[in-house]
């Protein structure tokens, strides 16, 4: 049988399953034969013990899993959370019914608001459960350990199991909820675990069924055939060829260069980055920085973050990006106001015009930070969605000392007139995960319109092959730093149309470097022409596949 569902990354894995334990039942509303205040002690003890718990594990994991565990650890104290509780416990219920009532109604409202708030939800219903257990002094729910390696399926995985899987004994996760920006899609990249997330009909796979996880393919096989799992060894053995074979440049068969560079959220990430081939920085999410954040950061911390990062790529580029805040990330100090769309709403460059101030204080802390190191700093702006807007933004950034400035273009707007735009800035790097969402008109957080946020779309290539002529028109660089740019056959097709440098998360970077490697710049604009003269994002894909596989059966027959 075959289940679809969302895969993160490139990777295969073969296995035998091992489901994660179901839930605890729920606990029984029942009147407690203990007082209130004897129940309240046993909720707070059990409460700050989890939070002590998801803390440790969190200082243990490191990465991003400890900003995950320590905000669910803060979560379990949650002033709010236990007002709540004790609300409950006035009325005589037990500890354990009243954690699971509170949970479940803050649960229910953060499923509500839909998106990333909604993927946090499934983090309240692992606290809850890990607050029950230990209340009836049950072990706390968690990834199974049967001793051998596995693959692991469950409903979706709280941050805390994801964080500390044992990469030797889990060969791959399935899960049946979550979606690709859930914290087990995005922690699963990071650790570089083979995942298929979303996969709804996973519910129906039991313990000991041999399974092929295959996530270039968006797939699971369960009872595989004998030829499909030594097709899937197969690919496994190259997976390993690959991440092993040496770090070179990115380039086109023929040596044309194709920079490859690296998302990072933090100057943490540059070692990794670096040892995984990163040529540079084609993005640097600032706003990351400052997600918790209730003032604008000081221009001194900025200088002090943005030099750590520079000098860690001395001697190579980084392309930071001014905050964008709004939307999914939204910044206290930056997005106050309630906006019934925050997606069309005053987010990126718009914010920041709004304030000023911010914008002014953040190139200052670039500036400086350029000054003193030996990478070279190009600096962007987000969100941009008219020429007058580049030209704001590039007459500031150079007043304030920056060299280089471009903007993203992630807007149709700007993609529409990226001759005018690029005309008024120095670069441009195209964000295709808003640029996918605002074509297609579909919110790029809402698994329900999954089947419009494809970057294959060819009215996405469209307007990535403007922006990539009106690029090489006026010989101004043209990079993608949005996650299409991971795709490794996409990839040769974002070349294809006139992509002149390609930013990623550094786990995807092998597979996009061998992707290129077989391609000439001819063969990646016959991909690009395939994919473009397609109906739909499937069948682009389909037929810059096909174009792929002609190319390779040529060049067999021809050697
Ligand atoms: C994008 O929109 O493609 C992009 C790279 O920016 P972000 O994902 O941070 O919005
Ligand atoms: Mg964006």
């Amino acid at each position: 049988m075959e289940i679809r569902g969302t895969g993160i990354g490139q990777g295969v894995a073969v296995g035998p399953v091992v489901r994660m334990a179901d839930a605890l039942p729920e606990p029984v509303d029942r009147p407690s034969h203990l007082d209130p205040e004897r129940e309240g002690e046993r909720a707070r003890a059990s409460l700050s013990v989890v939070a002590a718990e998801l803390a440790n594990r969190g200082a243990k994991a490191g990465g991003a899993a400890k900003d995950v565990l320590e905000a669910q650890s803060m979560m379990a104290e949650d002033p709010s959370l236990i007002d709540e509780v004790t609300k409950l416990l006035a009325t005589g219920k037990t500890a354990e019914r009243a954690v699971y009532e509170a949970f479940a109604a803050y649960r229910d409202l953060l499923a509500g608001m839909g998106g990333y708030m909604a993927e946090r939800a499934a983090d309240l219903d692992d606290i809850s459960q890990r607050v029950i257990a230990h209340l009836l002094k049950l072990p706390p729910p968690g990834v199974p350990n049967p001793g051998h390696p596995f693959v692991l399926v469950a409903r979706d995985l709280a941050p805390a199991d994801t964080a500390m899987l044992d990469l030797d004994q889990v060969l791959g996760l399935v899960t049946s909820d979550g979606g690709p920006t859930s914290h087990t899609a995005i922690l699963a990249r990071e650790k570089n675990i083979v995942a298929v997330v979303g996969a709804a009909d996973a519910a129906t796979l039991a313990d000991g069924d041999m399974v092929v996880v295959d996530a270039a393919d968006d797939l699971v096989v369960s009872d595989p055939t004998t030829e499909q799992v030594a097709h899937a060894n197969e690919r496994i053995a190259e997976r390993a060829a690959l991440e092993a074979a040496p770090v070179t440049p990115g380039a086109l068969s023929d040596g044309t260069p194709v920079p490859l560079l690296a998302n990072l959220g933090s100057a943490d990430g540059a070692a990794e980055a670096l040892k995984l081939g990163a040529e540079g920085v084609g993005l640097f999410r600032t706003e990351f920085l400052f997600l918790d954040a209730d003032a604008a950061p000081s221009v001194r911390e900025q200088q002090e973050h943005y030099t750590r990062l520079l000098t860690a790529f001395a001697g190579r580029k980084v392309v930071v990006r001014v905050l964008d805040a709004g939307a999914d990330k939204p910044l206290a100090f930056l997005n106050d106001a309630h906006e019934e769309n925050p997606a069309l709403g005053l987010r990126g460059i718009r914010a920041l015009r709004h304030s000023e101030v911010i914008l002014r204080e953040q190139l200052t802390a670039l500036a400086a930070a350029d000054a003193a190191t030996d990478a070279e700093l190009w600096v962007m702006a987000p969100m941009i969605a008219t020429v007058e807007e580049t030209r704001y933004f590039e007459r500031l950034a150079k007043e304030l000392g920056i060299r280089v400035a471009g903007v993203m273009v992630e807007t149709p707007s700007a993609a529409l007139v990226a001759d005018r735009v690029l005309a008024a800035c120095d670069f441009a790097s195209i964000g295709t995960n808003d640029l996918t969402q605002y074509t297609m008109a579909a919110d790029r957080l809402l698994g329900t319109v999954a089947n419009l946020q494809s970057p294959w779309h060819p009215a996405v290539l469209r307007l990535i092959a403007d922006v990539g002529a009106a690029g090489a028109e006026l010989g101004k660089p043209v990079g993608i730093c949005g996650e299409a740019a991971a795709d490794p056959l996409l990839a040769v097709v974002l070349v294809g149309l006139g992509a002149t440098s390609l930013s990623m998360s550094p786990s995807a970077l092998a597979d996009v470097r061998a992707s290129l490697a077989r391609y000439s710049p001819d063969d990646a604009k016959a991909l690009a022409r395939a994919a473009l003269a397609a109906e739909g994002a499937a069948e682009a894909k389909q037929a810059a596949q096909a174009a792929a596989s002609d190319i390779t059966t040529a060049r067999t027959s021809a050697s």
